[in-house]
């Protein structure tokens, strides 16, 4: 089922999806929590793919790319077009005056389906006012059907809105509320910028890295710090620079703390599978017999270090 869009002040209006909002209208809420992804590799393909969209689709992958997943331990692969069986988040381009932009429903409820999600490249039937900034409309409407697509409602849907919003609730609503009501969240209509102008807020950000996990982190030096790391995320440690004096070491030996154990030569990358403190160490030695000795605390995390900020709201 789609929904027309009948007015004409689009950029005013935000981005619709299909999934009407129930008739128990205290179901409000933010992140449909059935509707997460359970893994954060989602494949994406292209229902129509077509050559002379190929710089809007690039332009598409990259908004998602600067968004969600450089936010995040969400990676979205494939972009490609899609066969029969694909699975994942299915995209057909049309420019229709029956339906914008939209998906067919939160998460997981279009994990696989044609046509799943809908984006506009022209803009000559809906959201004309995009003719002008076609880019950016192609970019800041994916960034926020993609929040969709991760099992994201509309902020203004939440049952703590404040009456300085008066956007009406659309389409399915959460059962979650993650962090403050957020007027700069991509998802809320309320947002005096259209879609945030795709840029995440803080809720966003929080949102995200909650339920997909939080972006790998990498390349940190050895120099007696400590560092912060959560469980299950990778953690490149790199003493090269901190050892300068024995460059031309022939033996390194590194402890994880954890009981894991290296030999590698310059840095090591290593994800730890319970949170706690880790004392790292290395000791390097060359063919002289110089030796050295480095170590640092490695504080992990588990993502419940984030839940404070959650505020349930199960209705
Ligand atoms: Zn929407």
């Amino acid at each position: 089922m789609h929904v027309s869009l009948l007015k004409t002040s689009v950029l005013s209006m935000a981005v619709l999806f299909n999934s009407i909002a129930s008739a128990d209208v205290t179901t409000r809420g933010h992140v449909l929590t059935s509707t997460i992804w359970n893994t954060n590799s989602i494949h994406v393909c292209w229902e129509n793919l077509n050559d002379s969209t190929a710089a809007d689709r690039a332009s598409v992958q990259e908004a998602v790319e600067n968004s969600w997943e450089a936010n995040s331990n969400v990676n979205f692969f494939g972009w490609n077009e899609c066969e029969r069986s694909s699975d994942g988040i299915r995209i057909q381009v049309a420019d229709s005056t029956e339906f914008g932009a939209h998906v067919d429903g939160l998460g997981t409820r279009i994990r696989g389906r044609q046509n799943g999600m809908s984006l506009n490249f022209t803009y000559e039937n809906w959201n004309q006012n995009c003719q002008s900034s076609r880019r950016w409309c192609n970019e800041v409407i994916a960034v926020h059907e993609f929040g969709h697509a991760l099992g994201f409602a509309h902020e203004q849907n939440r049952q703590d809105t404040p009456d300085t919003c008066d956007e009406p609730t659309q389409g399915t609503n959460g059962d979650i509320d993650i962090g403050r009501w957020d007027l700069s969240s991509v998802m809320n209509y309320c947002n005096p910028q259209y879609n945030g102008n795709g840029e995440l807020s803080e809720t966003d950000i929080l949102m995200v890295r909650t339920f997909y996990g939080p972006e790998v982190q990498t390349s940190v030096l050895l120099d007696n710090d400590h560092y912060s790391v959560y469980v299950g995320s990778n953690l490149t440690i790199n003493a090269a620079y901190s050892i300068e004096d024995i460059v031309d070491s022939t033996s390194w030996l590194w402890s994880l703390g954890d009981g894991a154990s290296s030999s590698s030569q310059n840095s090591v990358t290593h994800s730890y599978a319970n949170k706690g403190r880790y004392n790292v160490t290395v000791s390097v030695s060359d063919s002289e017999g110089y030796s050295a000795d480095k170590s640092a605390e490695v504080y992990v995390y588990g993502f419940e270090a984030l839940l404070p900020a959650i505020n349930m709201m199960m209705f």
